[in-house]
């Protein structure tokens, strides 16, 4: 008898240990996140992808400037709010260096390059995408786009490919292809924890790529935002 009661007890114990472990796999196997089993309650997980949007230049540092006198500042501005707008379209976190011309940082390049840098950081960043115009001192005739990543890294690589894909669909200007970031010792590349891309997505010194550029905003921050969202859907 007394070796029935326990042998019962123990068959109960089994089965009621055996249906709170299935409920936990099933929990763990359904998605809810870890912070909720643990804590008992359901926590913010940081699960969503989140990309630092980084306009070039602003405030005291124009960039660069066009014949006409279009601030390579305002460009990179008007392109990244609406690379961002499509970005958190797609379902991702956005968080941007800058969404006006002022800057909270001091009128300093290396203090300027680790402020967007320390942004990324606070931030537990995913990725760092950054937009700038390029230039040449000879004017008209060096046109096209171009982005660089670190060749060491795959993902980074792939995702500037994929970019480079699509802006080459808009068939605007010149494909310059994607460049070695150490090459040129870009800082928001070479000197960031956070995997990064820098799209350079035209000559401001080429009347055609910045009449392109200043009419067609949206189809470039398209192109780039796609490029991003085809990469990071491939994986
Ligand atoms: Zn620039």
């Amino acid at each position: 008898m007394g070796w029935r009661m326990h042998s019962h007890r123990l068959v109960m114990g089994v089965a009621l240990l055996a249906g709170l472990v299935m409920i936990v796999g099933y929990l763990l196997l359904s998605g809810v996140p870890s912070s909720f089993l643990l804590s008992g309650a359901l926590v913010q997980t940081s699960d969503v992808t989140t990309i630092v949007v980084d306009a070039g230049h602003g405030g005291y540092d124009s960039g660069s400037i066009s014949a006409s006198g279009v601030l390579e500042k305002d460009v990179t501005l008007e392109v990244a709010l609406l690379v961002g707008e499509r970005l958190q379209e797609a379902g991702y976190a956005v968080v941007y260096t800058r969404t006006g011309d002022e800057v909270s940082w001091p009128s300093d390049n290396s203090a300027d390059l680790a402020a967007r840098v320390e942004t990324a950081i606070e931030a537990e960043a995913d990725y760092y995408l950054s937009v700038h115009l390029n230039a040449s001192v000879y004017g008209d005739g060096a046109r096209g786009f171009e982005i660089y990543a670190d060749p060491d890294d795959a993902e980074m690589w792939a995702m500037a490919s994929a970019v480079e894909e699509q802006l080459a669909e808009l068939d605007f200007s010149e494909d310059r292809g994607v460049k070695d970031a150490w090459d040129s010792q870009l800082y928001v590349i070479c000197r960031n924890p956070i995997p990064s891309l820098l799209v350079e997505m035209g000559f401001i010194s080429d009347s055609q790529d910045i009449d392109y550029i200043l009419s067609h905003p949206h189809l470039l921050a398209d192109a780039i935002a796609q490029g991003v969202i085809d990469s990071l859907e491939a994986e």
